[in-house]
């Protein structure tokens, strides 16, 4: 029989397929059960209008069976089957995938590394079967034909197509598994266990039975008894013909047949996870892209969800066949954390990464995921606070980082789902905060400190206490930036109280101050010459209440930023450092003393200086460099 050559472009695929180191060769088997449940339904739905098909809906069925001595795993199907022609025009050229437009899009012959594993996210239909296995023969009898066709093909070098008497209509799909390698053990899929599993992970939801032959031990009584009286078992192995797929996937039944608890069940199971989640979020959408959607808020951090990590925890299927793990396209990073499962009919199999940025209906989706994800955590804000506190624990360092992404774009999407600590124990919004602001306050304050513990005790904020404003406690290193970035709330700015000017000096009390900076002027070059360049300005201040001194900063970086870069990831983030301010309080009887010393003890007064440098960068939370001088310099003093 003269062998027929697969048209150019399947062959280039095929070859790039059977020759790349193919990341994820396993989807064959869920190309192949498709490609049958597509079979079946085009039957089925003959059947509905065709009284001599001869076949119930409960008739239809995928078989898999798998023969080790031959090394063959076949996939019947009693579907629509195809004419010789049809197999031959079928199965000649492969449809123009994903994978061929996203070559020509790049421009390049050939993928290479990374991209290679794009190949393995989308539908490569029938020619996957050629991953695994290194001869496929195809026995099919079209309904209504007498005849059938058998179609073969060991690969790239083509196939033949020949007459073949079959029995019934449908396809048979065989698959000649190819013989082990050393990176590759292609005999698993010779496994039963291997297959179900497969079936399982891939083609759980196909709506057809998939059955398959599975060994089980069973126990039995052979009659005898032991010496005690009790009886004598034996075990014997079993082959049972079983459906290994659920075909309807609990999203997929109705609000009325499934309780939030069984979907919660599901959930717990699926992700081994302890804790229930803290929040569910069934949908089922119809309209101009049609969906269901099944999602949770994980009730804790770092939870192993549907899939391995915390990236993209949304599963994507259509019509039951899930299409792609860790779909991370689908909702912006900020809502990464959300796991679950959306599956359209409206999407095709044949989808890529690539693709799916540019996929207008998963654009859609996505959006509408995310209003009802942030209407859901609007109400559990609303309702119970408590709860939303723990959730934004977890996850809210994914919402402040949204709000910094892309300059601010999401900013105003997410600024209402943050919440923040405050001076007054509570976690609030910031419209709530400015809403809870006294007529005479202008601006809303905040604190950067590692801790709300050390952020309490900065005199700066017992000074914004001491006139009955609300605070925000920033303890988390990301927090500074957010604001930064949020710039207002409704028409209110942000000050820090450590760095910026907290708009209590009169205009009196400034000038006070300027002339008091000018007439010691030498004092507090002195106190800057004796502390070295540590500090690039030192200067009287009179926001720091019971404390004699504080470290602050000048200019467009913090104390707190500095402590973030120091944990940065290069050597030059962790040298950056914030122009350093040291305050004097000198209504402080440690400042007098200072000043006492400057005028009678120079000697004196320069180790005071330094003292009270070190004392104000312990308060600003820094590591002392060199505790042993410290320690000695201290010493000295008595
Ligand atoms: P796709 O399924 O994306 O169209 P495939 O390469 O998987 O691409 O299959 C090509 C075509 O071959 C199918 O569209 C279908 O017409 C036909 N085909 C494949 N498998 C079967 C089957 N089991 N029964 C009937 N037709 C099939």
């Amino acid at each position: 029989m003269a062998k027929k050559q697969f048209k150019a472009e399947s062959k280039r695929l095929l070859d790039l397929m059977i020759n790349s180191i193919y990341t994820n060769k396993e989807i064959f088997l869920r190309e192949i059960i498709s490609n049958a449940s597509d079979a079946i339904d085009k039957l089925c739905y003959l059947s509905l209008t065709d009284d001599q098909v001869g076949l119930n809906r409960d008739d239809f069925r995928i078989d898999i069976i798998v023969d080790k001595d031959a090394r063959t795993v076949t996939v019947r199907d009693n579907g629509i089957g195809m004419t010789a022609q049809e197999a031959e025009n079928n199965l000649g050229v492969i449809a123009k995938s994903g994978s061929l437009s996203f070559k020509d899009e790049t421009g390049r012959d050939k993928l290479e590394g990374e991209d290679l594993s794009i190949i393995g996210q989308f539908g490569v239909g029938f020619y996957s079967a050629f991953m695994v296995a290194d001869e496929v023969t195809v026995l099919t009898r079209k309904y209504g034909e007498e005849k059938g066709a058998k179609w073969v093909s060991k690969g790239a070098d083509g196939y033949t197509v020949s007459e073949y008497e079959k029995d019934s209509v449908g396809t048979d799909v065989i698959m000649h598994i190819k013989e082990d390698t050393e990176d590759e053990i292609y005999g698993s899929y010779l496994e039963v266990w291997k297959l179900k599993a497969l079936v399982k992970k891939y083609s759980d939801y196909v709506r057809w039975p998939i059955k398959m032959d599975v060994e089980h031990q069973e126990r039995y009584l052979t009659g005898e008894k032991y010496d005690d009286g009790s009886p004598k078992y034996e075990y014997k192995s079993v082959t049972e013909n079983e459906t290994v797929n659920s075909m309807v996937p609990i999203w997929q039944r109705s609000k009325n047949d499934v309780t939030d608890e069984e979907c919660i069940e599901y959930y717990k199971e699926k992700n081994r996870g302890r804790k229930d989640p803290c929040a569910l979020i069934r949908i089922n959408a119809e309209g101009t892209v049609s969906y269901k959607a099944m999602l949770f808020i994980p009730g804790e951090e770092n939870e192993r969800a549907f899939v391995g990590d915390n990236k993209g925890g949304i599963t994507l299927y259509s019509n039951g066949v899930m299409i792609m793990e860790k779909c991370d396209k689908l909702v912006h990073d900020y809502f990464e954390f959300v796991k679950g499962i959306v599956d359209s009919p409206d999407l095709s199999l044949n989808i890529s990464r690539e693709i799916l940025q540019h996929d207008r209906q998963l654009k859609v989706i996505g959006q509408n995921l995310e209003k009802k994800i942030k209407g859901e955590l609007e109400k559990m804000m609303k309702d119970d606070r408590e709860k939303y506190a723990e959730f934004f624990k977890n996850f809210g360092i994914h919402l402040k980082c949204g709000v910094c992404d892309e300059y601010g774009r999401y900013k105003d999407f997410l600024r209402d789902l943050l919440i923040f600590y405050t001076s007054e124990d509570r976690q609030v919004t910031l419209k709530e905060y400015v809403e809870n602001m006294p007529e005479s306050q202008k601006v809303i304050y905040y604190a950067t400190s590692d801790s709300v513990k050390h952020a309490m005790s900065l005199p700066q904020c017992t000074e914004v206490k001491k006139r009955g404003f609300e605070l925000l406690y920033l303890t988390s290193a990301i927090d500074e930036m957010v604001l930064e970035c949020l710039g207002e709330q409704d028409g209110k700015m942000f000050c820090n109280v450590i760095t910026d000017d907290l708009g209590f000096d009169t205009d009196e009390d400034k000038k006070a101050a300027e002339e008091r900076d000018i007439e010691n002027r030498e004092f507090l070059d002195f106190v800057k010459e004796a502390v070295g360049e540590d500090v690039s300005k030192v200067k009287f201040s009179n926001k720091l209440g019971d404390m004699p001194c504080a470290l602050t900063s000048e200019g467009g970086m913090t104390l707190e930023m500095e402590k973030y870069f120091r944990r940065g990831p290069s050597e030059e983030m962790r040298k950056l450092r914030a122009n350093r301010v040291l305050e004097l309080n000198a209504e402080h009887n440690a400042v007098k003393v200072l000043l006492d010393a400057y005028d009678n003890d120079k000697d004196k007064a320069e180790k005071l200086s330094k003292v009270m440098f070190t004392l104000a960068s312990m308060m600003a939370g820094l590591e002392i460099e060199d505790p042993a001088q410290f320690v000695s310099l201290v010493g000295e003093m008595f």
